[in-house]
């Protein structure tokens, strides 16, 4: 087969173990990114620094590469529809635009009978009041929220006024669910009824940012069952091609939520670039550039820990580690808090 030039848009830690992936499978990767310190520049084969609305530098793009992808959803619609009338954008532009906005994934979600909890659109101050039912809740900005950024916990009604909230942009009013555990499921979709499947991920999350994930989840075969059913349910219905993994919530009653979904692949599947045959970036990098599907295979059990802000300091200083332990440093270039600077798994 001719090489594949394969581009990516976003230069962040999931674009370099794209990168990473696809260089074992031989297949070039160009990256777009609109910041010019973007770590992934470290790993991928050709670079292009500019603005996501830069048409000059899209184009520039898009002549480099026989088919797109991204590592993360918060891209204009516009720019992926264009590249899309040229080269082929996987997973689909549609398919981005209705999981970047909050309100719009969970009302897919719902409309194929999975559960959520409870939301509403929140447009002004005002639209809260009737809402009592709704708190604690979660107040998160509609569109590019990630790592619990934009944000607001609401125990009671008061607590607006103290808060200082932009509300010149629009948000959804979430119930808080009464957590008993959080999972993910990843899955990497070929075509029709064709995909792979990996074990449901156990998640702790610390200040909403993910601070360890753990292969085997504990929850019963009921919620390992339904979890993995609804992520296949949600891609068969997109139509999605690529890696996807859904976030779920576990109630205190045994209850699953779908909490989100990322169109990408994501930060609790660290751990099968270690403890799995095929790890969710080079299935990601097969799926969208149509190779052959290997049946999966689990390892390894493992645990995976997110270093944060200066935490990554004491492994750059002493990077000494168990022949089970992988460290990843993703080679950014300031320190900042709640970033994440890289990871650990620990095969077990
Ligand atoms: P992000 O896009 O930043 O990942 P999430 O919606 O996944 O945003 O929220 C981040 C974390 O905040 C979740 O993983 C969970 O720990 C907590 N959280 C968010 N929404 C709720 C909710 N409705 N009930 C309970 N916890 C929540
Ligand atoms: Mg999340």
């Amino acid at each position: 087969m001719s090489q594949i030039n394969l581009g990516i848009i976003g230069g962040g830690q999931l674009g370099s173990m794209l990168s990473d992936a696809a260089k074992k499978l031989d297949i070039k990767t160009i990256i777009f990114c609109d910041d010019n310190d973007a770590p992934a520049q470290n790993f991928c084969d050709h670079f292009i620094f500019g603005k996501y609305d830069d048409k000059e530098k899209i184009l520039e793009f898009i002549k480099k590469v026989d088919l797109i992808t991204y590592e993360f959803e918060n891209i204009p619609y516009a720019t992926l529809n264009e590249m899309n009338k040229l080269k082929t954008v996987l997973p689909k532009p549609s398919i981005n635009r209705l999981i970047q906005h909050r309100l719009a994934e969970k009302d897919f979600v719902n409309n194929l009978n999975i559960r959520t909890t409870r939301y509403a659109l929140v447009d002004k101050i005002t639209d809260i009041e009737p809402l009592n039912d709704f708190l604690p809740g979660i107040l998160k900005t509609t569109t590019m929220g990630y790592d619990g950024k934009g944000q607001y916990v609401i125990n009671k009604l008061d607590d607006l006024n103290s808060l200082n909230i932009d509300f010149s942009k629009s948000y959804i009013l979430e119930k808080m669910v009464k957590l008993k555990k959080e999972i993910s499921v990843i899955i990497t979709r070929f075509g029709t009824n064709n995909y792979e499947i990996y074990d449901p991920i156990e998640n702790i999350h610390e200040d909403q940012i993910l601070k360890y994930s753990e292969i085997p989840a504990n929850i019963s075969k009921e919620i390992n069952d339904q979890s993995k059913n609804w992520a296949t349910m949600i891609s068969e219905e997109l139509k999605y091609i690529g890696t996807l993994c859904v976030e779920f919530f576990i109630d205190r009653n045994e209850n699953l939520y779908v909490n989100e979904i990322a169109p990408r692949v994501h930060n609790s599947g660290h751990l099968t670039i270690n403890a799995y045959n095929i790890s969710q970036f080079e299935n990601h990098v097969r799926a969208v550039c149509s190779l052959e599907k290997i049946p999966l295979k689990k390892l390894s059990n493992a645990k995976m820990l997110n270093l944060i802000g200066n935490e990554i300091n004491q492994y750059r200083q002493n990077p000494r580690f168990e022949a089970n332990e992988f460290f990843f440093d993703y080679l950014k270039k300031d320190i900042k808090a709640k970033r994440k600077m890289g990871h650990i798994t620990k095969l077990k």
